[in-house]
């Protein structure tokens, strides 16, 4: 087994752990079970194409997990029909999804931070139809810590990440090895995994992050020659268009 960050390792960890642990998801952590788990999250931050292929592999190893999903990312966006398209695949495999939030954004707004997540679970419940009680701070290494209400599984929770063994891949650098080291010393375990990290072949992160800004800027390019092209057409024929559109609004062809 090659310990690297690739979609052959993930698989295998998967696998491996698979029949001793019970996965959990974020909305099943507010009672953790007294057997072995590993409650497994991801933070998505750049790449709902990288969260999408992970949650593929989860599936079809019969695993499902919490994907925390970040209104206010300049990477990505719930609102346009083909990402929106993908969180929805992703819950209809079973996942769970979280709001990951970022507590700047409301500082620089004046907000306060339970306000502005519950807006933003509001938001995410609306849209995609389902309950969300599951949040993540987005780096929270170099951000103060905070205390959301009650009513939230805070994945930073110290029954999370202190009374259990709780372990990040956060840029790609396990600080205490990968979670491959830990099955089976530890009984109940927590782990963040950025799917972005595992799903270019064992690419170290800059390059990871390189490929994602090429992977954005090609989906981003076809938007324009999509829209492009539609003005074009739309000019050509607008004579035309005028006339059709007040004949069908006005009752009129002048
Ligand atoms: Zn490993
Ligand atoms: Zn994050």
């Amino acid at each position: 087994m090659v310990c690297n960050f690739s979609v052959q390792h993930y698989r295998e960890l998967l696998m491996s752990a698979k029949d001793a642990y019970r996965f959990i998801k974020l909305i099943e952590a507010k009672n953790l079970p007294d057997d072995m788990f590993i409650l497994m999250r991801h933070d998505v931050d750049f790449s709902l194409n990288s969260a999408l292929r992970m949650a593929q592999i989860e599936a079809e190893c019969g695993i499902n997990t919490t994907y925390c999903i970040c209104l206010r990312s300049p990477f990505y966006s719930i609102h346009n029909d083909y990402e929106f398209g993908i969180i929805s695949t992703i819950l209809k495999m079973g996942h769970d999804i979280g709001l990951h939030y970022d507590p700047n954004f409301y500082q620089n707004r004046g907000l306060s931070a339970n306000q502005g997540i519950k807006d933003e679970i509001q938001i995410l419940e609306r849209e995609f139809g389902t309950k969300i009680i599951g949040i993540s701070q987005h780096a929270p290494a170099s951000n103060d810590v905070f205390q959301p209400e009650k009513e939230y599984v805070d994945a930073y929770d110290k029954r999370l990440t202190t009374d259990i063994k709780y372990i990040s891949d956060s840029g790609q650098s396990w600080r205490n090895g990968c979670l491959c080291k830990h099955l089976f010393k530890f009984d109940k375990i927590h782990v963040l995994i950025h799917p972005e990290w595992w799903m270019f072949n064992g690419a170290a992160w800059e390059k990871v992050l390189r490929s994602i800004k090429v992977e954005s800027v090609s989906f981003l390019s076809h938007q324009f020659d999509i829209i492009i092209d539609w003005t074009r057409g739309y000019l050509e024929k607008r004579n035309v268009l005028d006339i059709e559109y007040k004949s069908k609004y006005h009752g009129s062809s002048e």
